[in-house]
């Protein structure tokens, strides 16, 4: 199989390539959960083994505590490297010795004056800007400091390889939408996330786990230190042992709770800004969001949070809170360019992400294609069709007969593609419906053989 040590060896190898090709300032999107702090180290090393100075910034504490400790594992030669916080790298800029490389971790933020100062202070330097998402908050991207971009593998790819577990996303919303207002720096604002919560929101949360996910270790998003708390009391009063963790926990309690976690005596832990680097928590299946969020890079972290591989594993997310409505499933594959987004974010093929169905029965969250849940097989109907207006009655029926008519052609298109096929090579239920349609079987064949092939759920 495919190594994940090859995956960021070729990393590095792109970026060399680049430096090669004269390029000062690169881009390098990495997905989450994909190592970039070793494909950094590794750049570090050689280029420390040759004498040459690299600077490290970065601009939360928990990343570069965890950066230092890769780079001093990997064989970095410190004396040759400085890493440290934005915040006071940026205060001492003059006093520093010409880096032959800078590698800024999170690059999403190099936009800020801070980065700025300590970028255009360099311009010899080489740029190696790190981050998942590319561009900030606001769209713009990072040509200001950068002329070229190398992009990650798709998330299909990494899926596909066994990089990262597939996902199962749910849905079931606990926020009012209308009520969000959005701070100057773009996020959601703190009280209308409170103002916009469903008052059973935590109740529903526990339930939907239990539903869903039961038996999963999870880490659940909160949107700050008090709901985190009020969510890991609802676990606990309904039996299943939580956690909660925020900046505030002592570094000692954040150990203990996480050795808890790791030995499987602790079920869920519930976090409020912590983000992945600063709580390590193994084995995570689950995740559940309670925080609503505009940035994707934040939204990406915490699904994938949930998707490192295991043999047979299949990760569930919850998202309590809409995310899904404004970034797509965090498993699309997307374009990244220098020049930020044109407002959203686009699919591989160019196209605008579409935006996702929601199955009112059971909260399975999906790109829909046909009339039925993929997950549970409930009938899909047109929501926008049920909207109260004089006319709504009248939209229903052209809207049914518009369904009956999109169900006949996608039935005939089916059994069309099986119609030169054997049972046997028949791999999905949708297929083996319409064979059975074709060949005249009554329904209960499908279902059978489905069973048998191990493509029904339940
Ligand atoms: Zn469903």
């Amino acid at each position: 199989m495919y190594q994940l040590r090859s995956y960021q060896e070729e990393a590095v190898k792109s970026a060399r390539d680049a430096v090669t090709a004269g390029h000062r300032g690169i881009v390098i999107q990495s997905p989450p959960r994909t190592g970039k702090t070793v494909i950094m180290a590794d750049i570090a090393r050689s280029a420390t083994k040759q004498c040459n100075r690299v600077l490290f910034i970065v601009h939360r504490a928990e990343i570069l505590a965890q950066a230092r400790e890769t780079f001093r594992t990997d064989g970095v030669n410190m004396r040759f490297c400085q890493m440290g916080m934005v915040q006071t790298i940026t205060r001492h800029v003059d006093e520093l010795k010409t880096p032959t490389i800078i590698i800024v971790d999170e690059a999403h933020h190099a936009l800020s004056r801070s980065y700025r100062k300590i970028l255009d202070n360099f311009p010899q330097s080489v740029k190696l800007l790190f981050t998942a998402t590319p561009w900030r908050m606001d769209g713009k991207g990072l040509d200001g400091v950068a002329d070229t971009l190398i992009q990650g593998k798709p998330i299909s790819w990494l899926m596909n390889n066994g990089f990262l577990a597939p996902v199962d996303y749910y849905a079931p919303s606990g926020l009012d939408n209308s009520q969000l207002k959005t701070k100057r720096n773009g996020e959601f604002d703190e009280n209308s996330i409170e103002q916009a919560m469903k008052p059973k929101i935590y109740g529903d949360t526990v339930a939907h786990y239990q539903k869903l996910a039961a038996g999963k270790q999870a880490i659940a998003y909160a949107y700050n230190v008090a709901s985190a708390k009020r969510l890991a009391d609802a676990f606990n009063a309904a039996g299943i042992t939580a956690r909660s963790v925020s900046g505030k926990t002592k570094k000692k309690d954040r150990e203990r709770i996480v050795a808890a976690y790791r030995a499987g005596k602790i079920q869920v832990v519930t976090n409020a800004e912590l983000f992945t680097e600063g709580l390590d928590l193994p084995n995570v299946d689950c995740v559940i969001m309670l925080r609503p969020t505009q940035s994707l890079s934040l939204y990406l972290q915490f699904a994938m949070r949930s998707m490192n591989p295991r043999e047979g594993k299949t990760a569930v997310i919850i998202d309590h809170v809409n995310n899904v409505e404004r970034f797509g499933l965090p498993t699309i594959d997307r374009v990244w360019t220098l020049g930020g987004r044109d407002k959203h974010s686009k699919s591989s093929n160019g196209e605008p992400i579409k935006s996702v169905t929601v199955c009112p029965m059971c909260f399975a969250t999906f790109y829909r294609h046909g009339d039925e849940c993929p997950f549970c097989g409930a009938l899909l109907t047109e929501e926008e069709t049920i909207a109260v207006d004089p006319n709504a009655k009248l939209k229903k029926v052209e809207a049914d007969k518009r369904v009956a008519l999109a169900k006949r052609l996608a039935e005939d298109r089916a059994m069309d593609a099986v119609a030169d096929k054997s049972p046997a090579e028949l791999k999905t239920y949708a297929e083996i419906k319409a064979y059975g349609k074709l060949h005249g079987y009554k329904p209960g064949w499908a279902y059978f053989q489905a069973k048998l092939k191990g493509l029904i759920r339940k």
